[in-house]
C-alpha cells in the first residue's frame, strides 16, 4: 500500500496547532505569508507518493553492498536521490544566498514527516545533510562555504555527522580520533568511527563528512573537542573534484531495519591521514555541535512522526478489508470487516491521536525555532529560543515514543499476518526502533529536559508554557460544546499533575539529582501527553470555522486524546515521585 501525505490535517497542525498563522500574523516570519503552504506540501506528498514510497520496500529487502570501500545502495536509489536533488527538496529552508529557497523550518518540518513517511531510510540521507548545513553556515569561514555550502543545500554533496566511536556513544567526551596540526593550516585526522549513517554511497559524486575529533594538546572531555569537514574527494579552489582523500567505509552494519540506509565503521589514517578542515575555533566542537542538535532531534521527532502515520494508515486499509467475525448485534452468515469490532476502533483511534499530538508538538518546536532566528525583536527571538529549546528534547523523544508504539499497534491490527513481512507493517516496526537511540538516547533527552530545560530560569520556561495550555483549557470549557465531553476537565488535571511535578522535580535538580534523574522519562512522557492533549483541542478549536464533518472529526480526535491518553497524567506523576524509591532500591533486586 502506497502513503498519501494527510494534508489537512497537516495544515491545520502547522497553521493553528503549532502557530504558524499567528506568527506570520504578528509578522515574525517577514515576507514569507503562508499562501504557498498547502501548495508546498501537496507537491511534496506527489513526489514521496510517486518517486520514494515505491523504493521503500525494494531497499528493505535489498540492503546495501560494501565492496573494497565503496558502498552501493538498493536499484533505483541513486536515480530517485538525483530526481530528489533536481527537484529542488533538499534546499526547501536553505540559505538563499547559497541557493536555498530560505522556507521556514517549519515547512521543511511538514515536509520532512512526509519523506519518513514515505521511506525513512531515504530521508534519514538529507535529514543529516540539512544538519550538517546549520553547521556550517553557523560555524564556517567564508573560504569553506564558498567551496562547500551550494553543494549541501542543493543535496548533490551530502553531508554526514561523526561524533560516535566504540568507547564513546552518549558520552561523546570520551572519543579519542586525533587531529593533527599541518604547517598549511588543514589538519590530519587519524582513527575510527562507527555507526556513521551514509558514511559511504553511491547516490553522489562526494560527500561532506562532519567529524568530531581530539587535537594533541585539548583538555579532556567534551571542553577538548574540535568539529572538521572531511571531504570523500578532497575539492579544488575551483570547484572540481581533487584526488581520494584518506576516509574509507571499513565496515557496515546489518541492522533490526532502516536495511537501506548505510551505517558504516569510517576509518581515517591509514594512508597518512584524512585532510581535515577546521569549522569554528579549537576545541570548540561541542558548541558547534549544539547549533545544529535542536534541528537534528526535531528531524529525529519527525521521523517518529512519519513512521507512526504510515503505520496508521496502513492499518486503516487493512482493517476495512480484512473480514472476521460479526459486528455486535449482526447475525446471519458472512462476517465484517474487522474495523467494525470497538477493540479495533480504539487502536486506530490511539494511533491516529498519538500521531496527531507529536506532529502538532514538532511543527511547534519548528515554529519556535523559526522565530528564534526571524523576529525582529531581540525579546521575542530569545523568548522563542527558550520555547524551542524546551520543546526539543519532547519532540524528539515523545515523538520517537509514539512512533514505536504506533507502529506496534499497527502490527497488531494485521493480526499474524502483521508479523510476516509481506504486509510491510512489520518493516514499519523495524525502522522505528532505531528512533528512540540515535540523536541522543531517550533517556539522554529526558534527562536534558529535567537538568537544563526546566531548570533553566527556574522553571519559568515551562511555567510560561502552562499558563498558555491553561488558556486553551478554559476555551475549551468556555465552549460549553457537549462533543468535546469532559475533555476540559481531564487537561486541566493533566495540567495541574505537570505543575506538580515539575516544582516537585525542580526542588530536586540539585539536592538530590539521583531522584530527579529516576524520574526523568515519566516526567517526559507526563509532558508529552498533556501538551499534545491541549494543542490537539486548541487544534479542535480551530476547526470549529470547518464543515460540520470535519469540525466533528477534530473534537473527536481531541476527546479521545485527552480521555484516553491525558488522563494517564495523575499515574506518571506518582511514578515520578515513586521512580526514586524503586531506583534507590533496585541494585539489591538486579545485583543481589
Ligand atoms: C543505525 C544507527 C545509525 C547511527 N548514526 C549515527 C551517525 O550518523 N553519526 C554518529 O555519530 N552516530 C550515529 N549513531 C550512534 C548513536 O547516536 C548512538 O548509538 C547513540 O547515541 C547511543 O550511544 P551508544 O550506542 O554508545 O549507547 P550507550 O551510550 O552505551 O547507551 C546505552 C544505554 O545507556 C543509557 N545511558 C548512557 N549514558 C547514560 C547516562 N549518563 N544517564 C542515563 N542513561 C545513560 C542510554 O540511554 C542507553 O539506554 C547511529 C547508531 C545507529 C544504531
Amino acid at each position: 500500500m502506497t502513503y498519501r501525505a494527510p494534508i489537512n490535517d497537516m495544515l491545520l497542525a502547522l497553521n493553528h496547532g503549532a502557530g504558524l498563522q499567528a506568527a506570520v500574523k504578528a509578522g515574525h516570519y517577514g515576507e514569507f505569508d503562508g499562501d504557498i503552504t498547502a501548495a508546498v506540501l501537496e507537491e511534496a506528498g506527489r513526489f514521496a507518493s510517486d518517486v520514494l514510497a515505491p523504493l521503500n520496500r525494494v531497499g528493505d529487502e535489498h540492503g546495501i553492498k560494501l565492496d573494497g570501500g565503496n558502498v552501493t545502495t538498493a536499484p533505483g536509489w541513486p536515480d530517485a536521490y538525483r530526481r530528489w536533488t533536481e527537484a529542488g527538496w533538499n534546499a526547501v529552508s536553505g540559505p538563499e544566498a547559497f541557493g536555498g529557497q530560505g522556507l521556514p523550518l517549519a515547512i521543511n518540518a511538514a515536509c520532512t514527516e512526509i519523506w519518513s513517511a514515505a521511506n525513512i531510510a531515504f530521508g534519514l540521507c538529507p535529514l543529516l545533510t540539512l544538519s550538517a548545513i546549520e553547521a556550517l553556515e553557523a560555524h564556517g569561514s567564508d573560504e569553506l562555504k564558498r567551496i562547500y555550502l551550494e553543494k549541501l543545500v542543493s543535496g548533490e554533496w551530502p553531508g554526514t555527522m561523526q561524533l560516535t566511536e566504540p568507547q564513546a556513544g552518549s558520552d561523546v567526551g570520551a572519543l579519542r580520533t586525533r587531529a593533527e596540526r599541518v604547517s598549511d593550516g588543514t589538519y590530519r585526522i587519524k582513527g575510527t568511527k562507527i555507526f556513521i549513517t551514509y558514511g559511504d554511497h553511491d547516490m553522489s559524486d562526494n560527500i561532506v563528512h562532519f567529524v568530531l575529533a581530539r587535537l594533541p594538546d585539548a583538555p579532556p572531555g567534551t571542553r577538548g573537542i574540535s568539529l572538521f569537514l572531511v571531504p570523500k574527494f578532497l575539492v579544488n579552489p575551483d570547484g572540481s573534484l581533487g584526488g581520494r582523500n584518506d576516509i574509507y567505509a571499513s565496515g557496515i552494519e546489518h541492522k533490526l531495519g532502516m536495511h537501506a540506509a548505510p551505517t558504516c565503521t569510517m576509518t581515517m589514517g591509514d594512508k597518512g591521514g584524512a585532510v581535515g578542515y577546521l569549522i569554528g575555533e579549537e576545541n570548540r566542537g561541542m558548541h558547534c555541535m549544539f547549533t545544529m542538535m535542536n534541528q537534528a532531534r526535531l528531524g529525529v521527532g519527525l521521523e517518529g512522526v512519519g513512521i507512526a502515520d504510515r503505520a496508521y494508515q496502513q492499518a486503516l486499509a487493512f482493517a476495512q478489508e480484512r473480514r472476521q467475525g460479526r459486528a455486535v448485534g449482526k447475525t446471519g452468515d458472512g462476517s465484517d470487516p474487522i474495523i467494525v469490532h470497538p477493540d479495533v476502533k480504539r487502536m486506530l483511534m490511539q494511533m491516529r491521536a498519538l500521531t496527531a499530538a507529536a506532529r502538532t508538538i514538532c511543527y511547534a518546536t519548528a515554529v519556535a525555532l523559526d522565530v528564534s532566528v526571524r523576529a525582529q525583536d531581540g525579546g521575542t527571538r530569545a523568548l522563542a529560543a527558550a520555547r524551542g529549546a524546551l520543546l526539543t528534547p519532547i519532540a524528539k523523544a515523545f515523538s520517537t515514543d509514539i512512533g514505536n508504539e504506533v507502529a506496534s499497534l499497527g502490527v497488531q491490527i494485521h493480526g499474524g499476518m502483521g508479523f510476516i513481512e509481506e504486509t510491510g507493517a512489520a518493516q514499519h516496526y523495524r525502522d522505528a526502533r532505531i528512533t528512540p537511540i540515535y540523536e541522543g538516547t531517550n533517556g539522554i533527552q529526558s534527562i536534558d529536559l529535567v537538568t537544563r530545560k526546566l531548570a533553566a530560569n527556574g522553571g519559568e520556561s515551562v511555567f510560561t508554557l502552562l499558563d498558555e495550555l491553561s488558556d486553551i483549557v478554559k476555551q475549551v470549557e468556555s465552549s460549553n460544546d457537549p462533543a468535546f465531553g469532559t475533555t476540559g476537565i481531564k487537561l486541566r488535571d493533566a495540567l495541574a499533575c505537570l505543575d506538580r511535578t515539575s516544582r516537585w522535580l525542580l526542588e530536586r535538580v540539585t539536592s538530590a539529582p539521583n531522584e530527579a534523574l529516576a524520574g526523568a522519562t515519566p516526567y517526559l512522557r507526563l509532558f508529552g501527553s498533556t501538551l499534545g492533549g491541549c494543542m490537539l483541542a486548541n487544534e479542535a478549536l480551530a476547526a470549529r470555522g470547518f464543515s460540520e464533518g470535519e469540525a466533528q472529526r477534530y473534537v473527536t480526535l481531541a476527546r479521545f486524546f485527552a480521555e484516553n491518553i491525558s488522563v494517564q497524567a495523575s499515574a506518571l506523576e506518582r511514578t515520578v515521585i515513586d521512580a526514586a524509591a524503586a531506583v534507590n532500591g533496585a541494585d539489591a533486586v538486579l545485583l543481589g
